[in-house]
């Protein structure tokens, strides 16, 4: 540690030695001045800590060497004590209101000046460290913006700038000098918080004050402040007092950064004030979530600084549209006192006052699309976007986040409709959402636990009443051993994606069952198996080579694997279906269309599609739409395009007979079999069951 300089001024050179050298056995670095004009030269010369300054000297007096030093250093950057005669009481007077900080008479007691020099110090380094520390956090330097407070923690009071006053609106009226008068501005959430960081810091626990808060305006708005400050602590360690800054944060705070829109922050302000207080009656609003459908791929596809344009050019887009003068608000009166802000990420939200009938907020939410749906120029480039609204509406004792939330559920429930819908929130969708989130993870757990297995339903060749396959149908199986169909499950995987880790295990354990009963009950005979792939599997760019690598370490052929696809999945986008598909029979596997019948079913597009075949819906084969010309037509135009058709959902002898008589080749159905776990399916097969149309008198399969 540096030691401590001491600047000792006396005409009398006994005086200087004998307490100088009292001084240094005490650590102290001194250094001596005979006369005023030498000390002034030191002072000059070099930085000191304090000064001990004998107030009776011959040309230039102590008091005189006072003045001239408080012309150029205050009493915290330089202390002086004086040392003066014991009777000598105008002198103390006169030098303390020069700036003198302290006194200590002659001949000195040197334990008690030691003591008075450094109280002097200690308060020296306290106010120096505060300094510093203003310094650090640009207390002074943004005085002009800050608000500045004071606290002595002796008498307890506060000291309030008018600038601290007037960001909270009360430099009229001022507030209380205290600490609670703070505490009673300061928004109830934050309370507590900014308790603690005043206790945190006055017990030392903090290196600084630092706290982010909300401070009631006198508008009736809430203001963000930043408060900083230290305390000073004595020469005893206890802590004197506290100083610091306010400064107002709530522009930052509020407003989006990207596109300049009031933020979630501000949002929820706005909306807490609209709704009011618990039980107070108020007008009734209305929150509209917009989604851009979508944004992602805009992000990935067109770049980060395109994505942010575009979400600049729609919050202009939105926020012109809804202020007065506008279209949106000249055709209807409804807009007039709305706001929009930005959520975060592509999600924004008008807020519409004083609207209580969810028509009036979904036309509102139409135009709003409309005008979105005017093409946005990014770049070089046009970029068309939609948006998926969720609508709710205020109710009784709603808050923000009940708003926001019911908005958000909403939106999502229209997002799974397909683009640009529109959704008002209904009590139902919310125990739905609950229950997709439970059900979500659930399955996560199942994928992890591995609780999905085939069940297999036999497939017949229609001419011989041969098994000739079997549909692998996906079950959970749930820890209490219930099954679970795929209806209850497959769509929520889909939606998550799930379906793509879950599918390809699902196929390779297929695979490998295949190869099982090759090894054992049906070496020799002809069998494939069947296994239903969704859109979004099919999407995933690896899900040939995975599923190839699954047939190929089975020990399979690609030829005993046929994928079927729902009628939907290819019509949708016929062109790029036709490419997947194309690299699917290259390898080798066979593509039937499922669910043939309850689409659109477009006969002419069966032509361009790379398939091996059709299976017609269970809904086309039940006797009350049964409608024989039309199944013929299809056979027909399936047989004329080398086209094998499966007929699914047989339950009846009468069907089976009238499938059979149609030349359809292959069916399934409960008639024949339901879907049979893997071990019913390998007695099955053991048992090698031939079915055939029956007659009357012979209902039951017969036995080969
Ligand atoms: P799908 O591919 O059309 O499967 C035929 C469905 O009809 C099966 O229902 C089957 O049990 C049922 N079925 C078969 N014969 C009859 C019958 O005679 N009468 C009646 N009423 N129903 C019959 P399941 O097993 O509940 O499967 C439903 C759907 O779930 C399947 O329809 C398929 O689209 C999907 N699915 C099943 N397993 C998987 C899978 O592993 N992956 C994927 N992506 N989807 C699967
Ligand atoms: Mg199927
Ligand atoms: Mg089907």
């Amino acid at each position: 540690m540096t030691p401590v300089r001491l600047l000792l001024v006396d005409d009398e050179a006994p005086n200087r030695d004998m307490l100088s050298r009292r001084l240094e056995r005490r650590g102290f670095e001194v250094g001596q001045a005979a006369s005023g004009a030498e000390a002034l030269a030191a002072l000059d010369r070099e930085r000191w800590a304090a000064v001990l300054l004998d107030v009776q000297m011959p040309a230039m007096s102590g008091l005189q060497v006072l003045e001239k030093i408080r012309e150029r250093w205050t009493q915290a950057e330089l202390p002086v004590l004086m040392v003066t005669a014991r009777d000598a009481s105008e002198d103390v007077v006169a030098a303390l209101e020069l700036g003198a900080n302290d006194y200590i008479t002659k001949p000195v007691d040197f334990p008690v000046a030691l003591a008075r020099l450094r109280t002097q110090l200690a308060r020296r380094d306290a106010e120096e460290r505060l300094r510093a520390s203003e310094e650090r956090y640009a207390l002074a330097a943004r005085g002009a913006n800050d608000g500045l407070w004071d606290w002595d923690l002796g008498t307890g009071e506060f000291h309030y700038s008018v600038r601290w006053l007037t960001i909270v609106g009360r430099e009229g009226d001022g507030i209380g000098p205290t600490l609670q008068a703070w505490l009673d501005l300061t928004h109830e959430a934050d309370r507590d918080r900014l308790q603690q960081a005043f206790d945190a810091h006055l017990a030392g626990r903090t290196p600084h004050f630092e706290s982010e808060h909300r401070l009631h305006h006198a508008s009736g708005a809430y203001r963000w402040v930043l408060a900083r400050g230290l305390a000073v602590r004595g020469a005893d360690g206890t802590t004197v007092r506290m100083a610091g800054s306010l400064s107002d944060v709530t522009a930052g705070k509020v407003v989006d950064q990207l596109t300049g829109l009031p933020n979630r922050m501000l949002l929820h302000d706005r909306l807490e004030r609209a709704l009011g207080e618990a039980g107070e009656p108020v007008a009734p609003c209305a929150v509209l979530l917009l989604d851009i459908d979508g944004f992602k791929l805009v992000n990935d596809g067109h770049g980060r600084t395109h994505g942010d344009d575009l979400l600049r050019a729609v919050a202009r887009r939105l926020d012109r549209s809804l202020r007065p003068g506008d279209s949106i608000s000249r055709s209807s009166e409804l807009a007039a006192d709305s706001m929009v802000a930005r959520l975060g990420g592509d999600e924004f939200v008008v807020v519409l006052h004083d609207i209580a009938d969810p028509l009036d907020a979904t036309s509102v939410a139409e135009r709003l699309q409309r005008v979105l749906a005017r093409p946005f120029t990014i770049g070089d480039r046009e970029i068309f976007v939609s948006a998926s609204v969720g609508v709710a509406m205020s109710g009784p004792g709603a808050t923000p986040d009940d708003l926001l939330r019911n908005a958000d559920t909403a939106m999502h429930r229209a997002r799974l409709q397909g683009r640009g819908r529109i959704e008002v929130f209904e009590l139902a969708m919310r125990e739905e959402m609950v229950e997709r989130l439970q059900l979500d993870t659930a399955l996560r757990q199942a994928l992890a636990n591995d609780e999905f297995l085939p069940h297999y339903q036999p497939i017949i060749d229609l001419q011989h009443g041969r098994l000739v396959g079997f549909e692998a149908l996906m079950r959970w199986r749930r820890h209490d051993g219930r099954l679970v169909p795929p209806a209850m499950f497959i769509p929520t995987l889909e939606a998550n994606g799930l379906i793509v880790p879950v599918g390809q295990r699902f196929a390779a354990a297929v695979c490998r069952q295949l190869r099982a009963w090759r090894d054992t009950v049906a070496a020799g005979l002809p069998l494939w198996v069947n296994v239903n792939f969704t859109t979004g599997q099919l999407a995933e760019p690896d899900v040939l080579d995975t599923l190839l690598g699954a047939i190929a370490d089975a020990g399979i052929r690609p030829a005993d694997f046929v994928v079927e696809i729902t009628e939907s999945s290819a019509i949708g986008d016929v062109a790029r279906a036709a490419e997947t598909l194309s690299r699917f029979r290259d390898a080798g596997l066979r593509v039937v269309l499922d669910d043939f019948g309850t689409g659109f079913s477009s006969l002419s597009c069966l032509g361009e599609l790379p398939i091996a075949g059709i299976k017609l819906d269970r809904s086309f084969i039940s006797s009350d739409r049964r409608h024989p010309a039309i199944l013929q037509a299809v056979v027909h135009l399936a047989d004329e395009l080398g086209l094998t058709v499966t007929a699914e959902g047989i339950e009846t002898d009468a069907q089976h007979a009238q499938l059979r008589g149609l030349g359809c080749g292959f069916a399934q159905g409960y008639l024949f079999a339901r879907p049979l776990d893997a071990e019913a399916a390998t007695d099955l097969i053991r048992r090698g069951v031939r079915w055939l149309p029956a007659h009357p008198e012979d209902a039951e399969p017969t036995a080969a």
